[in-house]
């Protein structure tokens, strides 16, 4: 399975592949602009490779009600922290149990944050 990449952009291999209700933040290999189409425009760079995984319930059908974001299931976008910021409230509020495993930090450790006790 290889997904199309959206607006030509080839993104770094993910360290890790998201699963359910997982996101996965890496840093830009190089200077990319920011997905939205506005920020783009700007000149606005990505500062986050935003990785979803299958934002739906496990065996859940793809039309679930629940489902959120399909068409991002298993693709990378570049989102600058604004972008990515929105879209983290959004993810959250339709799917509380998101967990984001963020590996852009210096220290390269994974954080989890959200959702989980
Ligand atoms: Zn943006």
């Amino acid at each position: 399975m290889t997904p199309a990449r959206p607006g030509g952009y080839v993104a770094a291999e993910a360290p890790a592949r998201p699963g359910h209700d997982q996101i996965v933040l890496t840093t830009p290999d190089g200077a990319v602009l920011c997905n939205s189409l506005a920020c783009a425009r700007a000149g606005r760079a990505a500062e986050l490779i935003v990785t979803y995984g299958v934002l739906n319930d496990p065996g859940a059908s793809y039309h679930d009600r629940g489902a959120l974001w399909r068409e991002s299931w298993g693709r990378s976008y570049p989102l600058c922290g604004a972008c990515w910021e929105y879209a983290r409230q959004v993810a959250i509020r339709y799917r509380p149990g998101l967990t984001v495993i963020d590996h852009t930090g210096p220290a390269a450790a994974a954080q989890t944050c959200g959702g989980r006790p």
